[in-house]
This record gives C-alpha cells, sequence and structure tokens, in this order.
C-alpha cells in the first residue's frame, strides 16, 4: 500500500545568519529567521512524511513557541519524523524536493544536501532528489526576501510476515 504526501515551507531571509538547507551548512551572506536553525527544506520534508499518513503537520509535532526546539537542529526533526513514519510500518519509497532561490546558486550543494538527508534517514542518497530553481527574479524568493521548498514523498507500507 502506497501512500504520497507533500509538504511547503518558506523562510525569510535575514543578512549575517548562517544558512542551514538540506542538513548542511550553506556559504552565504544571509541565513533564515527561524525559531529552529530555519531549515526550510527539512520542512518541506518533514511536512510531506507527515502528510503521507496524515499525521498532521511539523507545527503540531514540534511546536515553534516550545523552548525545547529552539535553534534546533533540524536534522533531529527529520529523524524524529521519520520515526514516527517507520514505527507505522511505512518506509520511504523516493522523495522529490525543489528549492525556489534567487541566490546563491545551489547546484554545488546539491549531492551533499541529498547525502545528508540519506544519512538521517538511513536510506540510499537514490532515494532523495533535490532540485534548485530561481524565480527569474520575481516574487518574494525572486527578490531574495526568502526561500521556498515544494517537497513530495512517497511511503509503502512494509511486506508482512
Ligand atoms: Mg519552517
Amino acid at each position: 500500500m502506497y501512500r504520497i504526501g507533500n509538504g511547503y515551507d518558506v523562510h525569510q531571509l535575514q543578512d549575517g545568519l548562517i544558512m542551514h538547507l538540506g542538513g548542511i551548512e550553506i556559504p552565504h551572506t544571509k541565513g533564515f529567521v527561524a525559531h529552529s536553525d530555519g531549515d526550510v527544506l527539512i520542512h518541506a520534508l518533514c511536512d510531506a512524511l507527515l502528510g503521507a499518513l496524515s499525521l498532521g503537520d511539523i507545527g503540531t509535532h514540534f511546536p515553534d513557541t516550545s523552548e525545547q526546539f529552539k535553534g534546533i537542529d533540524s536534522k533531529i526533526l527529520l529523524h524524529q519524523t521519520y520515526q514516527l513514519i517507520l514505527r507505522r510500518g511505512y518506509r520511504l519509497v523516493n522523495a522529490d524536493c525543489t528549492i525556489l532561490a534567487e541566490r546563491p546558486k545551489l547546484r554545488p550543494y546539491i549531492d551533499s544536501m541529498r547525502e545528508s538527508l540519506a544519512r538521517v534517514l538511513k536510506v540510499d542518497p537514490d532515494l532523495i532528489s533535490v532540485k534548485a530553481t530561481t524565480t527569474e527574479k520575481l516574487g518574494f524568493t525572486g527578490r531574495q526576501e526568502g526561500v521556498a521548498v515544494y517537497a513530495t514523498v512517497l511511503l509503502c507500507k512494509n511486506e508482512v510476515g
């Protein structure tokens, strides 16, 4: 039995912050304003995983009002989210993520992000696709005010017996 999920997240960019994206640090002049480390890719991916099993969203499980999650490494959130999936007898078939960002150019970091996410999930990096596009200088992403990410996942139920 298969389940599909989608996730979407946006974080605002601000000068002088460290940019965490896809579980790695990206050299840039701006980073994300957030309660956690602001890893917008991981947040979209968590929402996709939760959505696939109708488990609510990342805010349900990790409220941004909680001190417990202040400045937290989003890889921890992804790990905990995937544990919920595994405990329900499902596993990841594949994930496909699209980052909307004008700057920096993300191509050099794509494979590192895929490997980082795969390490957290303990799956083959081949199951994790990460793509990046600009929005041709249009909208908030084009003006470099923020970065948005769309994520889609497919889960399947583990074979019984
Ligand atoms: Mg977020």
